[in-house]
């Protein structure tokens, strides 16, 4: 296992739709050790999940996962590590909720992006087993964030009011009360 190099914005890398991985790529050791460098990479750095674009390889490969503890996501309820391969995603209700994010690949950056509270998704694992669940809250949200780096979108494409934009530092001043109210409020109602 090794870290990978996260590509930050510019990167024309993070602009490029991933491409689909087939069963038989899947179960290669370029692949499978791509998979264990990004979960590696994705601890050290802190992150709630992260996509192959982000280490400069275009697969549909995104790996999530938080922990109890994650010191940049505080209020994030923890998700067990999921290895998403070719992954769909499609809403199961029409509920959309305003949640603040940032991206390792957008260093010193926040903004508010809506985002679907529940959505089915269909992916293989990594042993290529077709996986089908329903996600919700918060944790629909960091998903969507990750898919989304699959198709070359940034959550940055989707912040609707460049008014709510901060440094990390001035959201701690400013805003992480007021979304840590809220995202309470959506893990409260959804569970997650
Ligand atoms: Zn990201």
């Amino acid at each position: 296992m090794a870290l990978r190099e996260i590509v930050t914005v510019g990167d024309p890398v993070l602009r490029e739709r991933a491409r689909d991985v087939s069963v038989a790529e899947l179960a290669t050791p370029r692949v499978q050790g791509l998979i264990d460098d990004m979960i590696e990479t994705m601890r050290a750095a802190g992150g709630a999940g992260l996509a192959a674009n982000q280490v400069g390889e275009t697969v549909r490969v995104a790996v999530v996962e938080v922990r109890p503890d994650n010191p940049r996501y505080p209020y994030k309820p923890a998700v067990p590590l999921t290895v998403i391969v070719n992954p769909e995603i499609e809403p199961v209700e029409d509920d959309v909720e305003q949640i603040n994010e940032g991206c390792l690949s957008v260093p010193n950056l926040r903004g508010e992006v809506p985002r679907q509270m529940a959505i089915r998704v269909r992916y293989l694992d990594r042993d290529g087993v077709q996986q089908e669940e329903v996600r919700r809250g918060l944790t629909a949200g960091t998903f969507q964030h990750e898919l989304d780096h699959l198709d070359g979108v940034l959550f940055l494409d989707r912040v609707t009011d460049p008014a709510t934009l901060s440094t990390w530092d001035q959201f701690q001043r400013f805003h992480r009360a007021d979304f840590e109210k809220r995202a309470r409020e959506i893990v409260e109602r959804t569970g997650s």
